[in-house]
């Protein structure tokens, strides 16, 4: 069998399952199988103890769901016919710890080196006796953190101080590892693929260069500040500008802010999430702001114009002669601004206010008034379904 066959393989024809085979199926295909083609099943039949390795293999990788993400995509790339596009995205989990090939041999000069170092990454950093020392130069991870904003700030949009402590690329030897003033040397045992390739039976197995630990290069002298690893604990100070109009719970993406990558490789991003501490005032509906303007029954009854707070001074409300208690009334744009340009509205609800101490002429006023409001035809409960 060659290597590219081996790579090939179709651990889905193997269980006899379509590649869009639920986990349930994949398990139910197996254990049939495993029945079926069980050694104990059928003594000295060679050609059984062959499908039921195979089966057996197929189904250590379809049956665990990272790991068979990882070998959809690594198919799929090959199909493709190469990693060009950095499609193969290693860090979902699982991997093949159980299987190895030589993808050098496959890709001859053809792959291209940082494609052909993600892939190997992804399969042999797993399981891993080496952990992250035995990758190659790879991009940082992304950090996430957290800030608080009052609602006006984050309505109008704000910047904000915001201190992180995270691995930042070492100033001293900016990010390579080596003491300043030398620089790592390409490794001469894997001549910097991080990788050397053994044969072993049918197979050629490929291995994390020992001499490099898989880097590809050599510090003879590392940063005494980093201790050769490019990266340092840092306190930072970084600036955000955070848009106008942001939604409570949000998150803001800040493109190379996050960990710095190993040995000058590119840093993370870091999200940060946003939340918004609520208003005395104000409330939000999406583009909209909210406000619960108190109000006599006079006003509403005959009309006023009434001062209300917006969030750039006061404007006068005119409420209509006749306006019921809890209408909503509008004030156009003066709301959140929004993305596209423009700005939502300020909805302002009305809300009868009873008064709990009037005077005596207040009193003998209103009792005037409700006699004189009843005589005029007006009855409260007149087509309530209550009455
Ligand atoms: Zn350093
Ligand atoms: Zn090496």
């Amino acid at each position: 069998m060659s290597q590219r066959e081996w790579i090939e393989k179709d651990f889905y024809k193997d269980l006899g399952v379509s590649s869009d085979a639920s986990q349930d199926d994949i398990k139910k295909a197996y254990r049939k199988l495993a029945r079926d083609l069980h050694p104990d099943a059928n003594p000295g039949d060679a050609a059984a103890e062959e499908r039921f390795k195979a089966v057996s293999e197929a189904n250590a990788i379809l049956s665990d769901p990272a790991k068979r993400k990882e070998y959809d995509e690594t198919r799929r790339l090959f199909a493709s016919g190469g990693f060009g596009g950095g499609g193969f995205h290693p860090g979902a989990g699982g991997g093949f710890t159980s299987t190895n090939f030589d993808i050098g041999d496959l890709f001859g000069g053809g792959a291209s080196d940082a494609g052909l170092g993600d892939l190997l990454g992804g399969l042999f950093n797993r399981g891993g006796a080496g952990g992250t020392a035995r990758t190659r130069p790879r991009r940082g991870s992304d950090v996430e953190t957290e800030t608080t904003l009052d609602f006006r700030d984050a309505v109008q949009g704000v910047t904000v101080p915001l201190r992180l402590t995270s691995p930042a690329p070492c100033t001293s030897c900016h990010g390579s590892g080596a003491e300043p003033g030398t620089s790592p040397r390409v490794c001469p045992y894997c001549n910097g693929s991080g990788i050397v390739s053994r044969n072993q039976g049918a197979f050629g197995f490929s291995e994390p260069c020992d001499d490099c630990r898989g880097t590809g290069s050599i510090i003879d002298n590392p940063c005494g500040d980093c201790r050769g690893t490019g990266i340092q604990n840092r306190t930072r100070t970084i600036t955000v500008r955070v848009p106008a109009g942001i939604k409570d719970g949000s998150k803001v993406r800040l493109a190379g802010q996050g960990e710095a990558g190993l040995r000058g490789a590119p840093s993370g991003d870091l999200f940060v999430t946003v939340h918004v501490r609520p208003d005395k005032v104000f409330g939000r509906d999406g583009d909209d702001l909210t406000l619960v303007l108190p109000v006599s029954y006079g006003e509403l009854v005959l009309g006023a114009t009434v001062s209300v707070p917006t969030l750039d001074g006061r404007v006068g409300l005119k409420i209509p002669a006749g306006t019921a208690d809890g209408r909503v009334l509008r004030v156009r744009g003066r709301g959140v601004p929004k993305r596209g340009g423009g700005s939502g509205d300020l909805l302002v609800t009305v809300k009868v206010a009873i008064p709990q101490h009037l005077d005596d002429q207040a009193v003998d006023a209103l009792r005037i008034f409700l006699h004189a409001e009843q005589t005029s035809g007006f009855d409260p409960r007149e087509g309530w379904a209550g009455a």
